[in-house]
């Protein structure tokens, strides 16, 4: 039986974790099937969608600055699962054997499943503070949807927060999410019951805690989406404080699990690729 190819399209990908992850469970399953980088410039992209299936691929992820351009491809060549539709970005592509494409998003769904598994924090009913409003709060508030009583939302840029809650109010009850700005940002972190980060701070090393640890009130939990290091100042600082708290190392874990789920129909051998992810961060 031929091998089929499995990949991440992405522009640049070369640091990914990703082929690790799959690559292992693949193995485990014993299925003939090799993950492997595709470096594709955006205007290489359509071309590329449109020779995968006679290429033989039979599963994609999508990155950086793919997300939309492929959610927009899918639209006009392929079909949507409603998550994908509703974030309007891709993330996960099916091919399936009669060269059909369909895209979803498994970063909402990998990131609720961490926050349930890791941090043991349900969010219906709660006040959710997501510090960020780029693409990956957009895919956790998109996803989170009418759940939580409340939705803060905060970022340097007030434009990515006013679009966002316009995107928001098209599919959810606009009256639960707020933009905080610097006047209410203590009073509304007060409020909440989790914290998430979604900024980039805390992807080096040197990076301070984007929140103060004066503002971490005891209870509140903290998910910081940063997952390329073993921790971050928030998470510590968080922890020093009794609070629950946890990277963003899950979320990468479930959404690849759940992209794993979607090609290949079987059960996704979570501790073989929570295993390969955590060797692939120690040795990245
Ligand atoms: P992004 O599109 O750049 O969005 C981040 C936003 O945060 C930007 O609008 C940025 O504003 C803003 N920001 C930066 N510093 C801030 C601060 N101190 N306070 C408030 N807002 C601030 O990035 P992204 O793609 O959404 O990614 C965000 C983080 O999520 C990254 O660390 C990424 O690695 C992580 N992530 C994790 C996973 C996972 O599976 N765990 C998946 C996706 C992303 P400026 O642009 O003006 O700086």
């Amino acid at each position: 039986m031929t091998k089929l190819k499995y990949g991440l399209i992405g522009h640049p990908v070369k640091h990914s974790l990703s082929p690790a992850m799959q690559n292992a469970a693949f193995g485990a399953l014993g299925i003939n099937a090799e993950y492997v980088l595709y470096d594709i410039e955006p205007e290489n992209l359509e071309t590329f969608l449109k020779n995968a299936a006679s290429s033989r691929i039979a599963g994609l992820n999508v990155t950086i600055p793919h997300k939309i351009k492929a959610k927009e491809y899918l639209e006009r060549r392929g079909s949507l699962d409603e998550n994908a539709r509703r974030l309007g970005a891709v993330n996960t592509i099916k091919i399936s054997e009669d060269g059909t494409l369909c895209g979803y998003n498994t970063d909402g769904p990998g990131f609720y499943r961490s926050l349930i598994e890791d941090l043991k924090f349900e969010p219906e009913g709660k006040n959710v503070f997501v510090l960020g409003a780029g693409g990956a709060a957009r895919a956790v508030v998109m996803y989170l949807g009418n759940g939580p009583k409340n939705i803060f939302i905060s970022d340097v840029d007030m434009a990515k927060t006013t679009d966002l809650k316009a995107h928001y109010k098209k599919y959810f009850d606009g009256n639960r999410l707020a933009i905080v700005d610097e006047n209410d940002f203590k009073e509304k972190l007060k409020a909440s019951d989790l914290l998430i980060n979604a900024t980039p701070v805390g992807m080096k090393g040197s990076d301070p805690s984007p929140v103060d640890a004066s503002l971490l009130h005891y209870g509140l939990y903290v998910y910081d989406l940063v997952y390329n290091r073993p921790s971050t100042e928030l998470v510590k600082t968080a922890t020093s404080l009794k609070l629950h708290a946890s990277t963003g190392a899950g979320m990468l874990l479930y959404q690849g699990a759940i992209a794993f789920e979607i090609w290949t129909g079987a059960r996704a051998p979570v501790a073989i690729m929570k295993k390969a992810l955590r060797e692939a961060l120690r040795n990245g």
